[in-house]
């Protein structure tokens, strides 16, 4: 038994996340945690929101809430529709939690003490009417460029140019609209990158398994331009973790907190405090997860992200832990996707295009998604999303196919037999062929689920589906039956046992349609069919079965343009 620490990146708090974020990360991973499960490892998969920062500070503004009751309740939201999808977390954290702050704390209190922290001084616009420094998002003012009156001090919205906020013309505060803003002199804290460039370098050389769009991205990041730069880890903001180094005060620094992208990925440590302090557990509990000293060297560590997210991960997080001078665990494997488009655009969350999560489990149930968008995964390419496509994957693989084949079986069976798998005759020439398929194909499922190519194991799930609905078409029990009751019952036993073998082998990407046949099959067998003639055999003759309901039923043309008008335009 092997143990597998998955983490996907976690989902920024403000909102609710569309298709492309979710295929992007947390279903992929979810995939994995479940196949891993089902081959009895011992796995903790973890993910968390996101929360600090300038967009959640302003969001709640918007919503005119606090910022911690609107984070608690968005938190709650997504933590809702991750459930809905059947996400299997260990633990759904939050990176606000107080065990993320004192671990961020103490990862910068250790860096600062490594030398790794430069303390630089920079001007920065200050608002006296608001008595703080503004965030270059906190001021607006018009456009030098196209004139627009609502630019934002990091870029204009309207023609998209990059901004400083000293060249806005009348500046004034987002938070109050006063315009009696100067620039002051302050100070924040650097994590020096540049000085970890070799260390960094030479850990990403090592990783020689890794997807190519992981390396790639990471490497371009480290060597293109002038190379890879040291990063500003504060700001001035209310929401976040206070500047503080270890449990001590930062001379200098009363007032800022850490920006979001240091104490994000610190998250995915925290929240394994977060999962062992809510059972009360020793700290031993998620130390042996993430400390190489307290058991954790032989974890194996596997992230899951879209690939925006790679720099943070290959460079920023990893120069966090190596920093450190501790031994935290670094990640073993990195699997990153491209993006999923929508409909001949792109989702946008901004514009309310494409299908958000919360939408897409109004209209189906969560293995319809789970199945088209794992089996489209973004992975060598982009990917999109159509309705044409969707509509035609779920009619097709999981209605005509799968459901057709768990369907035909147990209302035949029930019919001309009873509903108990039935006895006699023997397996002949095409039973041991499909045997010998299967095993083939079981394998090579394995090898794609093993190396994450989510994809390429899509496809060998749905071979063996066809295969089965192949046999059954060719075996023909229902003429059989007519001439030979004992062979059509030899041929119906081994389709029973099956649909309990892709009950097992299916439930890693529809989890609740492998419920309903392993519920149909009467059933709680869920061993691995790793000898494929023995799992054939699990259900004996006379075990009991019941019909069950159809497992997939099919999208309608109406329906299909129904939402594809539904959801061409603005999200409401
Ligand atoms: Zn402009």
């Amino acid at each position: 038994m092997a143990r597998v620490l998955i983490t996907s990146a976690i989902p920024y708090i403000n909102g609710i996340k569309h298709l492309g974020n979710l295929v992007g990360s947390q279903l992929p991973a979810d995939l994995y945690a479940r196949y891993m499960r089902a081959r009895g490892n011992e796995v903790l998969f973890l993910c968390a929101t996101d929360e600090h920062g300038t967009p959640a500070e302003l969001a709640a503004a918007k919503a005119n809430q606090p910022v911690e009751v609107f984070c608690a309740e968005m938190h709650k939201v997504q933590a809702d529709i991750a459930r809905g999808f059947r996400l299997s977390f260990d633990k759904f954290g939050r990176s606000s939690s107080p065990q993320n702050h004192r671990l961020t704390q103490h990862f910068a209190g250790r860096l600062d003490a490594a030398g790794l922290i430069a303390e630089v001084s920079e001007k920065q616009m200050y608002s006296k009417a608001d008595g703080r420094f503004l965030p270059d998002r906190y001021i607006e003012g018009t456009c030098p460029n196209c004139g627009y009156d609502r630019a934002r001090g990091d870029q204009c919205e309207n023609c998209t140019k990059q901004l400083d906020p000293t060249d806005l013309i009348n500046p004034r505060s987002a938070i109050s609209g006063s315009t009696d803003l100067e620039v002051r002199e302050t100070k924040h804290l650097y994590l020096r990158q540049k000085a970890m460039r070799q260390q960094l370098s030479d850990w990403i050389d090592s990783k020689t398994d890794w997807p190519i769009l992981t390396t790639s991205i990471a490497k371009k990041w480290l060597n293109d331009g002038e190379g890879l730069q040291d990063r500003g880890i504060t700001r001035d903001l209310y929401w976040g973790v206070p500047v503080k180094k270890g449990d001590q005060p930062w001379p200098g620094m009363e007032g800022k907190v850490f920006y979001v992208w240091f104490d994000a990925p610190i998250e995915y440590i925290a929240c394994a405090k977060e999962w062992a302090d809510e059972r009360g557990a020793l700290d031993a509990e998620w130390e042996r997860w993430w400390r190489t000293d307290k058991g954790a060297e032989d974890v194996r560590y596997v992230q899951f992200m879209g690939k925006d997210n790679v720099p943070f991960h290959t460079l920023s997080f990893p120069a966090t832990i190596i920093g450190s001078g501790e031994p935290w665990k670094l990640v073993d494997y990195i699997k990153s996707f491209n993006y999923l488009n929508y409909d001949g655009g792109q989702f946008s969350t901004s514009q309310g295009r494409g299908v958000f999560m919360d939408h897409a489990l109004s209209i189906l149930p969560p293995d319809y998604w789970r199945w088209w968008l794992l089996s489209h995964a973004p992975e060598s390419a982009d990917s999109e999303f159509t309705w044409e496509n969707f509509q035609a994957s779920v009619n097709k693989d999981l209605a005509d196919v799968l459901g057709n084949f768990v369907s035909r079986v147990t209302k035949f069976c029930a019919s001309k037999f009873t509903t108990e798998v039935p006895d006699g005759g023997t397996y002949g020439p095409a039973e041991e062929a499909l045997i010998t398929e299967l095993t083939t194909r079981i394998r090579a499922y394995e090898e794609a689920m093993e190396a994450i190519e989510v994809r390429k194991a899509a496809t060998e799930l749905r071979a063996i589906w066809v295969a089965g609905n192949e046999y059954l078409q060719a075996a023909a029990p229902w003429t059989v039956f007519k001439t030979d009751p004992a062979q059509a019952a030899a041929i119906i036993r081994l389709a029973l046992n099956l649909i309990r073998i892709y009950a097992v082998l299916s439930e890693p990407f529809i989890p609740d349609a492998s419920d309903n046949m392993l519920a149909g099959m009467q059933t709680n067998n869920k061993t691995w069919p790793t000898d494929l003639r023995a799992a054939l055999a699990v259900l004996p003759v006379g075990h009991a079965f019941t019909v069950p309901e159809v497992l997939f039923r099919k999208i309608s043309d109406e329906e299909r343009a129904d939402w594809q008008q539904r959801f061409s335009g603005i999200r409401t």
